[in-house]
């Protein structure tokens, strides 16, 4: 075999990270693999969304570290597909592409007054606390000045973080990786209650007990259950028979409504079988008015026309994330993914050579970390067996400096610039008595990655 295959993957989350790992840790074809991402520090949303204050969550990221290691991987950080490079240009410089991009952009509740001043996407938000170097450091620095009673509008597990982040001390937090301008504008934070609305009820909820529990446990803020949270009806009942997980988020949610009112400063009420219908206010949020529902056989909730108001004055929407389009690749619209079998991409019936996907943008914004992982083996096992024939793909490509040529007066971060960035972080971090600091600014994670050089 005269050379090996040359895989580009784009993007450098959890499945970026496990495709590559897949692809390298096979003998029976040598692969070079080189990992593309838009921005200059790798593992996407297990940097940019899982809570900072999940210290073992993130730690994950030391094991997907390890996969930059190995001789036959390049990190290409800085370079967006689509910008910098076009798929075309993928298609002239590797034998296969790998797309694991994600899907992290917010979805609208499409209700009237969505757009006032003080309603914002938990995307957002979750961006500038774990210091994403698109977010302005300023970003939420009024909102959290100015609102005192916030809505949260989901019943997943990242509405569970932004309700705990919002809701707990500076104590409870600062131990963390999370930038010092975030810690400030926390610090300043006017928030004293928030409401978690959720259309259905706490069977139907999405969130994992032990993020649920947590919030029974902040030390300034007490849990209080405001409404809807019965659990009479059959779906709910079925539900709490057949899954011990609903079954334990139920019990948590009804050890909360047996409690003595707590009469702490701060709360966080749940309300549930609340469908959000307007977001009042003129020129900023003045309140959320719901709908009260009612659930279906199968769990499904209608409206019942009785509205109600719930006295906040920001929102915050954490109703889902979804994918996007890139240019010449085939798309979903109705579901926001790649279409592709068992992660080989797809175009009406015929598959599309070449092209792969796994991870969000190749199953939707479901599971967890260790998810993506099975789903990119199932994707590497494809390219592998459509690569099985070397005298099918080794005879004519660029050479693997075409890549570099292509970049030339771009500021590319490759792998020992990322570890640079890791070890500035790292140090900044020490400076402050803490193990890391984000560096969030997309010129300092720049500079760091080039200091010395
Ligand atoms: C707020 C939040 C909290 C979460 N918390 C947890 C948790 O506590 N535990 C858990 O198990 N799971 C958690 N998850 C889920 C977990 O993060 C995902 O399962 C996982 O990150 C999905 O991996 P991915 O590689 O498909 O996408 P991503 O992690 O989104 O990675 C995609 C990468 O592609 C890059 N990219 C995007 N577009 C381009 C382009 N055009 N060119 C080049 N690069 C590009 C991005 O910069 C990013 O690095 C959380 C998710 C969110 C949103």
């Amino acid at each position: 075999m005269s050379r090996p295959l040359r895989v580009a993957v784009v993007g450098s989350g959890p499945s970026g990270m496990y495709a590559a790992d897949a692809l390298v840790g096979q003998e029976d074809i040598p692969v070079s693999v080189d990992i593309i991402d838009r921005l200059p520090s790798p593992f996407g949303l297990v940097r940019y969304g899982v809570a900072p204050d999940h210290l073992s969550i993130r730690s994950v990221r030391d094991t997907l570290d390890r996969v930059l290691d190995h001789p036959a991987v390049r990190f290409v950080g800085n370079v967006e597909v689509g910008v910098d490079l076009t798929l075309g240009q993928l298609r002239e410089f590797y034998d296969a592409i790998v797309l694991t991009y994600g899907a992290s952009r917010d979805r609208a509740l499409g209700i009237p007054g969505e757009n006032l001043a003080g309603s914002i996407a938990a995307t957002d938000f979750v961006n500038w606390y774990t210091g994403h170097p698109d977010t302005p450091t300023d970003a939420f620095v009024d909102f959290l000045a100015t609102s005192s009673s916030v809505a949260v509008i989901g019943v997943g597990n990242v509405a569970v973080d932004v309700t705990r982040v919002l809701s707990k001390a500076p104590g409870e937090i600062e131990h963390t990786d999370m930038p010092e301008h975030v810690f400030a504008a926390l610090r300043g934070s006017r928030v004293r209650d928030v409401h978690l609305v959720g259309r259905r009820g706490p069977a139907q909820a999405t969130w994992t007990t032990k993020e649920l529990r947590e919030l029974g446990e902040l030390e300034e803020t007490g849990v209080l259950v405001a409404e809807g949270a019965a659990v009479d009806d059959t779906a709910s009942q079925a539900a709490i028979a057949e899954d011990k997980a609903v079954a334990r988020n139920v019990k948590v949610v009804e050890e909360w409504a047996a409690r003595p009112e707590d009469d702490r400063g701060r709360h966080i009420h749940l309300h549930f079988r609340c469908r959000p219908v307007e977001i009042l206010g003129t020129d900023r949020v003045e309140g959320l008015v719901v709908e009260t529902t009612v659930l279906d056989g199968s769990g499904q909730a209608s409206g019942t026309g009785q509205t109600h108001v719930i006295p906040v004055d920001a929102v915050i929407r954490s109703v889902g994330y979804r994918g996007t389009a890139l240019e010449g690749v085939p798309f979903d619209e109705r579901r926001s993914v790649i279409p592709n079998r068992e992660g080989r991409v797809v175009e009406g019936e015929s598959v599309v050579p070449g092209l792969y996907v796994a991870g969000w943008i190749k199953r939707g914004p479901t599971g967890i970390i260790g998810t993506n992982k099975k789903d990119a083996v199932q994707t590497i096992n494809c390219l592998l067996a459509d690569y099985a024939d070397p005298t099918a793909w080794s005879a004519a490509r660029p050479a693997p400096e075409a890549v570099d040529e292509a970049l030339a007066g771009r500021t590319v971060v490759p792998t020992d610039g990322w570890r640079r960035i890791d070890a500035a972080e790292r140090a900044l971090g020490a400076s402050r008595g803490r193990d890391r600091t984000t560096i969030h600014q997309r010129d300092g994670l720049l500079a760091a990655a080039d200091a010395g050089q």
